[in-house]
């Protein structure tokens, strides 16, 4: 079935093309990863909007602050590698972002809301915790010392946003959430 209206995507979406070396898998994972945090640019400004807490609120803004900082450091990997900066559609957070937006559909906000959306950007951070992963051990074997450690380096922001939630979650939202029903 053809959709309508489909929004029109910034990313290209263009056929894979075949991989002759490493080199073009590392790309084709750098370009997708370039689109998934764009994505995610668009939609924490929305998930700061609806949380309730001030400390969920605060922790969306300021990775929202480190999203745009993860963007230009993909630049500056594309950058050193000799490649355009160029996004290929993520379909994963696409999907991951197309859930979390029918939470945002939800009429109150609250505990219970809070207590979804910190499941819903976790589930982006872990989907991102593990391309960074496998992208920063493949320009390690690649020799590509200085993108690994600019991947690194976003890879632990995406940790510790990761378990910043997860204090959150522990510190109180879940237990409220349940007392709230
Ligand atoms: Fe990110
Ligand atoms: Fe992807
Ligand atoms: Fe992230």
């Amino acid at each position: 079935m053809r959709v309508k209206n489909q929004p029109k995507s910034t990313s290209q979406n263009i056929p894979m093309k075949q991989f002759h070396s490493m080199k073009d898998a590392f790309i084709h994972e750098l370009r997708d990863i370039y689109d998934a945090e764009k994505q995610l640019l668009k939609a924490l400004p929305e998930m700061e909007k609806k949380a309730a807490s001030p400390d969920l609120k605060a922790a969306f803004r300021e990775h929202c602050e480190q999203t745009e900082e993860q963007v230009r450091r993909l630049e500056q990997c594309f950058e050193k590698l000799g490649e355009k900066a160029s996004a290929t559609s993520c379909k994963a957070m696409k999907g991951i972002i197309a859930e979390g937006e029918d939470l945002l559909k939800q009429k109150d906000s609250g505990d219970i809301l809070d207590a979804a959306l910190i499941g819903a950007a976790q589930k982006a951070e872990h989907y991102e915790i593990a391309t960074y992963g496998t992208l920063a051990e493949w320009a390690k074997g690649l020799g590509e010392t200085a993108v690994k450690d600019l991947l690194g380096k976003t890879l632990s922001e995406e940790e510790e946003t990761d378990e910043l939630l997860t204090k959150l979650a522990r510190g109180g939202i879940n237990r409220m959430a349940k007392s709230a029903a």
